[in-house]
């Protein structure tokens, strides 16, 4: 009956969704990627666009993402904007992270990227043009993924600090105390299957389309390499979201090594009171008087 009552609100959804959709302007960028996607199922198979695609998607928004953080660290004027300004990056940690972070994409989740194909198979998904969901279903899409795998990572990743099992798997992502954007993924191989199982959990729940996919490695991307920037840069779109984490709350953790511990949203971590040393911290921060004008 459950069941029965969630598909009737989900049917009921799409046909309120189509609705709005009459009466949106269209999207200016709807027929260059209209054209950019049918040239991709025209001309590559499935097994291609499940395996090769998501690699390609995975590893340029990956790097891309990456850019202008790298980038800021030659930018004298971006430093103002940097968290633990007596940790600057240095080339040995990023070009230790390089390695380990190729290792972990080509070793660990390359394998996974080859089950996608079978998944998609298995369930039935899409992948043509006309079965794609509306931009904003996708957006809610994406958000459902996002508050799913927030709360898994939550909880999971404070297991992982307790301190029993600490040393063995969680350690790794934690060698470095004042984070960079490519660090996000630069963890131990049990904690990339560990933690990113929450990935796939809104996978499960949501996907209608092949689309959802990329869509949503981007976003889980862009989160987490943003909140390992080590920069809170000015005008971050990402905190128009209500409850985004961002840069210095997951910085923190890297300081701190206690709390906040989920990775997108704070309320976990707010209902679970382990941002009470953040909070204290944040509070002297900000009694401090600014000093730091060179
Ligand atoms: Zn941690
Ligand atoms: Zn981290």
């Amino acid at each position: 009956m459950a069941s029965n009552d969630s598909t009737g609100i989900l049917s009921s959804a799409y046909i309120a969704a189509e609705y709005i959709d009459t009466l949106l302007p269209d999207n200016p960028l709807q027929p260059p990627f209209k054209y950019a996607w049918t040239y991709m199922i025209d001309n590559y198979t499935k097994f291609q666009i499940a395996t090769w695609g998501s690699l390609l998607v995975h590893e340029l928004i990956y790097f891309l993402f990456c850019l202008p953080g790298f980038i800021f660290q030659f930018l004298p004027f971006m430093q103002k904007y940097k968290i633990q300004q007596d940790k600057p990056e240095t080339w040995e940690s990023q070009w230790r992270c390089f390695k380990m972070l190729l290792f972990n994409h080509f070793c660990i989740q390359f394998p996974l990227i080859f089950g996608t194909f079978h998944f998609t198979e298995y369930f039935n998904i899409p992948y043509d043009w006309e079965s794609m969901p509306r931009w904003y279903i996708l957006c809610a899409q994406c958000f459902g993924c996002a508050v799913i795998e927030d709360a898994w990572h939550y909880f999971l990743h404070r297991i992982l600090h307790h301190k029993r099992i600490y040393k063995y798997i969680h350690k790794v992502h934690h060698e470095f105390t004042s984070p960079f954007g490519m660090q996000a993924e630069y963890a131990h191989p049990l904690e990339t299957l560990i933690l990113g199982a929450g990935f796939f959990i809104g996978i499960m729940v949501f996907c209608n389309h092949v689309v959802l996919m990329w869509a949503w490695v981007m976003v889980r991307l862009l989160e987490t390499i943003d909140v390992h920037s080590g920069y809170d840069i000015p005008l971050n779109p990402l905190h128009l979201f209500p409850f985004y984490a961002g840069a210095r709350f997951h910085d923190f953790h890297h300081m701190n090594f206690v709390g906040n511990y989920a990775s997108t949203f704070t309320w976990w971590d707010k209902i679970l009171s382990t941002d009470s040393q953040y909070n204290n911290y944040m509070d002297k921060v900000k009694a401090k008087p600014e000093k730091k004008t060179k």
